[in-house]
C-alpha cells in the first residue's frame, strides 16, 4: 500500500508544476533563461533550416505551388531569425512572449501552407507539412514550460488544426480523424514530460539553492537573488535595506548545549525569520551562525523597526534542549542602499554595524 505522505508528495510535486505562484524569484529567473535560451536555438535552428529545405521542395511538390511555397519558406525563415537574435531580458513575460511567438509563427507558416494546398490530405507529397502541429508539439515539451503555461499553447496548435480541417469541410475524414487522434496523443506526452522536467529542475534548483539545516537561501543563491532583485529594482529607484543578524555568544550554547542543540536554536531562528517577514524580505544563511536580510522597497527606518521586530521575537523564543529550555539573543547591524552603491559595500556597512552592536554589549539593532 502506498502511504498517506506518498501521495501528499505527488501533490505537491503536481501543484508545484501547475503554475510559477509559488516558484521562487530565483527559480523564476532562472527558468526563463532556459525558455529564452531554447527558443532562440529552435528559431535558428528553423530560421536556417528553411532555405535549405527549398530543392526537396522542388523536387517533391507540384509546380504550382512552388513559387509561394519558397515564398512562405523565406517570410518564416526570416521571421524565426529575427526571433533568434532579438535580445531579451530574463523575465517570466518576456520568455512567455518569446515562446507564443515562436508558435505563432510556426503556425502562421502552417496555416499559410494549408491554404496554399487547399486539400493537402490529397497530395501526399504534403504529409509532412500537414504533421507540422505534431513536430510543434514536440517542441513544446522540451520547453521547460509550467502546465498551464503548456496547456494553452497546446490547446491553440489543437484549435488551429481543428480550425484548417473544418474551414476546408475535411473534419469528418478518417485521415484527419488520425491525425487528430495523433495529436491528442502528442500533447498528453508532452504535458507529461514537461511535468517530469520542472518537478525535476524544481528538485534540483531548491537543493542548490537552500541551506540543508534551516531551509532557507544559502549565500550563493541569496547573493545572485539580491543582485537580480536590486538590478530590477534599480530602474525605478526603489529603495533597499540590509540586516547583518549575528547570534550571539552562539559558541557557547555549542559548548553548552552541544552542536546538536545549537543545530535545533538555528532551524529555530530561521523558522521566526520565515515566519515574521513580509513578501519584500529575503532571508537567508550568510555562514555559520549569521543571517542576511534583504528588504526590498524599504528606507532605514523601517528596516530598523522590521530589526527591533526580529531582534525581539528572537529573544522570546525558547528552544528545549536535553539540558533544559534555553534561549539565545541576537544582534543585527542595518545599512540602507545608496543611489550606485555595490551590494557589497551595502553588506559591509551592514557587518560594520553589526560590530558596533557587538561592541555595546549584543541583543541590539544598529545602523
Ligand atoms: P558573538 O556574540 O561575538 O557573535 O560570539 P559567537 O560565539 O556567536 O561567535 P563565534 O564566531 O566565536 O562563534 C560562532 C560559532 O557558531 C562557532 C561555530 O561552532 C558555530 N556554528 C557555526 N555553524 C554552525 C552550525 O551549523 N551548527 C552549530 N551547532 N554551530 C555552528
Ligand atoms: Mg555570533
Ligand atoms: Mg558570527
Amino acid at each position: 500500500m502506498l502511504s498517506a505522505q506518498f501521495w501528499q508528495g505527488v501533490r505537491s510535486a503536481f501543484l508545484d508544476c501547475v503554475g510559477s505562484r509559488d516558484h521562487s524569484h530565483d527559480f523564476n529567473h532562472y527558468r526563463s533563461e532556459l525558455l529564452i535560451v531554447r527558443v532562440r536555438l529552435f528559431a535558428a535552428l528553423f530560421g536556417l533550416a528553411s532555405p535549405v529545405w527549398i530543392p526537396i521542395d522542388r523536387w517533391l511538390l507540384p509546380d504550382e505551388i512552388l513559387g509561394s511555397m519558397m515564398a512562405l519558406r523565406a517570410v518564416a525563415g526570416l521571421a524565426l531569425l529575427i526571433l533568434a537574435l532579438l535580445p531579451a531580458r530574463p523575465t517570466l513575460a518576456a520568455a512567455r512572449v518569446r515562446v507564443a511567438a515562436l508558435l505563432l509563427i510556426t503556425l502562421a507558416f502552417y496555416l499559410a501552407v494549408e491554404g496554399l494546398a487547399g486539400a493537402t490530405f490529397t497530395t501526399p507529397s504534403l504529409i509532412g507539412y500537414t504533421a507540422l502541429p505534431l513536430l510543434l508539439v514536440a517542441i513544446l515539451a522540451l520547453l521547460p514550460l509550467t502546465l498551464l503555461e503548456s496547456a494553452a499553447l497546446q490547446l491553440l496548435v489543437g484549435a488551429v488544426v481543428i480550425g484548417v480541417h473544418a474551414w476546408f469541410g475535411h473534419l469528418g475524414d478518417r485521415g484527419v480523424l488520425g491525425l487528430l487522434w495523433v495529436l491528442l496523443l502528442f500533447i498528453g506526452f508532452a504535458l507529461l514530460a514537461q511535468g517530469f522536467q520542472l518537478h525535476l529542475l524544481l528538485l534540483i534548483h531548491r537543493q542548490a539553492t537552500r541551506d540543508s539545516l534551516t531551509g532557507l537561501f544559502n549565500r550563493g543563491a541569496l547573493l545572485r537573488h539580491a543582485t537580480h532583485v536590486l538590478d530590477e529594482g534599480r530602474g525605478r529607484g526603489t529603495p533597499y535595506a540590509v540586516l547583518m543578524i549575528d547570534l550571539d555568544r552562539f559558541k557557547l550554547i555549542n559548548d553548552t548545549y552541544g552542536h546538536l542543540a545549537g543545530d535545533n536554536v538555528l532551524r529555530a531562528v530561521a523558522t521566526v525569520m520565515a515566519r515574521q517577514l513580509s513578501a519584500e524580505c529575503l532571508p537567508g544563511r550568510f555562514g555559520g551562525e549569521e543571517f542576511l536580510l534583504l528588504m526590498g522597497n524599504t528606507r532605514l527606518p523601517q528596516a530598523l523597526a522590521q530589526g527591533e521586530r526580529l531582534r525581539s521575537a528572537i529573544a522570546e523564543l525558547v528552544v528545549e534542549t536535553g539540558s533544559g529550555p534555553l534561549t539565545v539573543t541576537t544582534s543585527i547591524g542595518v545599512a540602507e542602499g545608496l543611489p550606485g552603491e555595490a551590494l557589497e559595500q551595502v553588506i559591509r556597512r551592514a557587518d560594520q554595524a553589526l560590530y558596533t552592536a557587538k561592541e555595546k554589549g549584543r541583543n541590539l539593532v544598529v545602523s
